[in-house]
């Protein structure tokens, strides 16, 4: 979500007459869109602003803007912490940024904006064209959650949950397809939770992603991060009846262990999660699933751990994250005592052995096999391309032009490491769904 925002900030930005550079030299102002979600991006902030203020020792000081969860979570007191810093803005106020820019210029006081006015930011987003053009985009259509997670600081950063209306996104995926985009990515904290409401209407994902298939030249639709217990039947349908959503879903379970679950006040049992599992295999037989874990959870026993590493066993999960844990402030599991260190560090070790040859193996299978990989563009400094299969797997293909950038072709495997495929395009086909 934070490189669809940044992508959008620099949209907003544009009109005021600033423009994106990757030449941190010379620039006017700095804006760091950062993330709360572990320990470690927050302390990140603060080593990057050190290095700037190196570089700028001895030049006209940029104007420092920090935006995302940290400076939601972190205000005044990032502003006392770091001098530097001009202003703290929340992910609900971006749409201040070009009259904040105005007003730092003439004055010299810091700004903290971090209200939660979500519906004024997607009012003027609206009505910014999103230029971007890359093979596979983002546009967020849902932001913040109601679900509380005892471990996670995102109900207090994004706020309550918010869906923006289905006109404005198709709206803005028409803008993206016009721009040359072939996969859209639907973004939001929980986004299969997303609802709209119009003339006592309800519309809700599957709606949309129906709507969305209209788009003659979208190729793929996919949409992340889900919560289990909003993947509802109409969703689960879409799965079956839908020509471009892809047959992956990114499908955050946290914990295999039910008293785990319950600590973590996650809402659902292991079993509900794999009904759920079950239920999308019996419309869509070849779909995969990735999902994230956190381990090392307060009061997780080696039992707990084991139930995690059974049903990683039994889904065979692909593509997916995991995390020891990691104590956040003002979260209800803050206030507990974290289990050893060595044991947290021990148990990512064997979960992430355990996924890595999930994927070895899974990537082994498809050599000789002919697959369907969208193509996203060259890659730097080498004849090869840079594709994806619909499991979102990345693909490093041969014998492909320019000309199939944005195209789904289809690419013999040939070889494979732990994280790519390789292969050679035979020959084109064109492909109206994924
Ligand atoms: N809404 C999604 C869900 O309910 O599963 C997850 C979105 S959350 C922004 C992304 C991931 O960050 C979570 O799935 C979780 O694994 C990880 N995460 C959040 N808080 C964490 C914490 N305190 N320690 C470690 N990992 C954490
Ligand atoms: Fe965080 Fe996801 Fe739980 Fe919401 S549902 S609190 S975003 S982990």
């Amino acid at each position: 979500m934070n490189e669809y925002d940044s992508n959008r900030l620099a949209d907003l930005l544009k009109k005021t007459g600033y423009e994106r550079t990757k030449d941190l030299e010379d620039v006017d102002c700095y804006i760091l869109n950062t993330c709360h979600i572990r320990e470690k991006a927050t302390e990140k902030v603060y080593h990057d602003i050190g290095r700037l203020k190196k570089k700028y020792k001895n030049k006209k000081k940029p104007t420092v803007f920090i935006t995302g969860c940290v400076a939601q979570a972190e205000n005044n007191e990032m502003l006392d912490r770091e001098p530097y810093i001009d202003a703290v803005i929340g992910p609900q106020s971006y749409q201040n940024i070009p009259k904040i820019i105005q007003k730092i210029k003439k004055r010299k006081n810091k700004l903290n904006l971090t209200s939660f006015d979500v519906i004024e930011k997607f009012d003027r987003l609206n009505d910014i064209k999103n230029s971007s053009s890359k093979t596979s985009s983002f546009i967020t259509i849902q932001e913040g959650c109601d679900k509380f997670c005892n471990f996670c600081v995102v109900p207090y950063t994004r706020g309550p949950e918010y869906s923006r209306s289905m006109k404005e996104i198709i709206k803005e995926a028409n803008e993206l397809v016009s721009n040359g985009v072939s996969e859209i990515t639907l973004l939001g904290q929980n986004v299969n939770a997303y609802s709209f409401t119009d003339n006592s209407k309800v519309f809700k994902l599957s709606d949309l992603i129906f709507e969305l298939e209209n788009i003659k030249d979208l190729l793929r639709i996919r949409y992340t991060t889900s919560h289990p217990n909003d993947m509802t039947s109409d969703l689960i349908q879409c799965h079956k009846k839908s020509k471009k959503l892809v047959p992956f879903i990114h499908l955050p379970v946290q914990s295999g262990s039910n008293k785990v679950l319950k600590i973590m006040n996650r809402k659902h049992t292991r079993e509900e999660y794999l009904a759920k599992i079950n239920n999308l295999i019996s419309v869509r037989p070849e779909i995969r699933f990735s999902s994230d874990f956190i381990v090392g959870y307060p009061g997780e026993t080696e039992k707990d751990f084991n139930d995690t590493i059974s049903l990683v066993k039994q889904i065979k999960f692909l593509n997916s994250f995991s995390f020891i844990y990691n104590k956040r402030p003002g979260t209800p599991t803050s206030k507990q005592n974290s289990i050893n260190e060595y044991i947290q560090k021990k148990r990512l070790i064997v979960l992430q052995n355990l996924l890595s040859d999930i994927q070895i193996k899974e990537n082994s299978d498809q050599v000789g096999k002919l697959k369907k990989v969208l193509v996203e563009n060259k890659m730097k400094n080498q004849t090869s391309y840079f594709g994806r299969l619909e499991n979102f797997t990345p693909v490093i293909i041969e014998k492909v032009t320019n000309s199939d950038i944005g195209k789904i072709i289809n690419v013999r495997i040939n070889n494979f490491n732990k994280n790519n495929l390789f292969g050679v395009k035979e020959h084109v086909e064109s492909v109206v769904a994924a």
